[in-house]
């Protein structure tokens, strides 16, 4: 594991920020090898370079009790945001496990986004944050089917033993759903993609699933996707550039028929997929007023 020098870990403060309600943001490495094909994190503007090799910040956990310590207000941190925390180096480095404690031990929140099934191994600390602070345990899932996964998100879990690792964690008691995104058009657009990953969440115990129903596509990125559309969906490049031209925003074209059966399968399990819903149930049963000062 090669170490990068860091000055922070945390970054940010947000009295409420819309996005899970997360007040900070936290990464313990940079760049993923999850090498999942429309990865946002890989865009030029980021200027992570070899995004696919896993580097630690040295002295993390050191620097992360200085800033814990320091803050005059605690609340939920993110992390995973730029780069999957559990890499398969973090079996062995124990880094983001002794984050997550530290977490606990200054009574900070959590929302945590992963694609691997290492999250299950940590469900002893989330147990131990959610008695004082709220935490979100997420799943990314954009493809129901294993064999689709594997194409679109090659190095990270396969879908179906994230949904397992998902029943561990919702059974031990812990606030977990999903992040269904990014959605692919012309890939994972079809009602069936969607009603399978809605499914397999009630079945698995997930209380919730944050939808994007389409991509976003950056410099780098673009280049990247397009790349593996060419390799594994020929054809569909062209598809992509006469439907989006050089847009960032690639919205699905059926969204009205796709969102509608989502939120009706929802409706009928009891998930919820509104962020402010979202927010809401994750903090119920705490402090209303969760920053506090110390
Ligand atoms: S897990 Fe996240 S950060 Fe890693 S390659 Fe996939 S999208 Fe990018």
């Amino acid at each position: 594991m090669e170490y990068i020098e860091a000055k922070t870990i945390l970054s940010g403060y947000a009295e409420s920020n819309n996005w899970f309600g997360l007040n900070y943001n936290m990464n313990l490495y940079k760049g993923c090898c999850h090498g999942c094909i429309y990865c946002d994190s890989r865009s030029e503007c980021y200027r992570i370079e070899e995004f696919d090799r896993v580097r630690a910040k040295k002295d993390a956990l050191i620097i992360l009790e200085g800033e814990l310590a320091a803050k005059r207000k605690n609340g939920t941190i993110g992390v995973g945001a730029m780069s999957d925390t559990y890499n398969p180096f973090e079996k062995e480095l124990e880094i983001t496990r002794g984050a997550l404690k530290l977490i606990d031990k200054y009574r900070y929140g959590v929302g945590l986004s992963t694609k691997s099934t290492l999250i299950t191994r940590d469900i002893d600390v989330f147990k131990s944050i959610s008695r004082h602070s709220p935490v979100l345990a997420m799943f990314t899932v954009t493809a129901a089917d294993d064999a689709l996964c594997k194409v679109i998100e090659p190095r990270a879990s396969l879908t179906s033993d994230r949904f397992s690792a998902l029943k561990e964690i919702s059974s031990a008691g812990i606030f977990s759903g999903l992040l269904m995104m990014p959605i692919l058009p012309f890939i994972e657009d079809n009602v069936e993609n969607i009603i399978s990953i809605v499914d397999m969440t009630y079945e698995n115990g997930g209380k919730f699933i944050y939808p994007g129903f389409g991509v976003t596509l950056r410099q780098n990125q673009r280049a990247w996707y397009y790349y593996a559309l060419d390799k594994n969906f020929p054809g569909l490049k062209q598809k992509y550039i006469e439907e989006y031209g050089n847009r960032y925003e690639c919205s699905i074209k059926n969204y009205e028929q796709i969102s509608k059966a989502f939120r009706e399968r929802c409706d009928k399990y009891g998930i919820i997929y509104r962020m402010k819903d979202i927010i809401e149930y994750s903090r119920s049963g705490y402090n209303k007023e969760q920053i506090s000062f110390f």
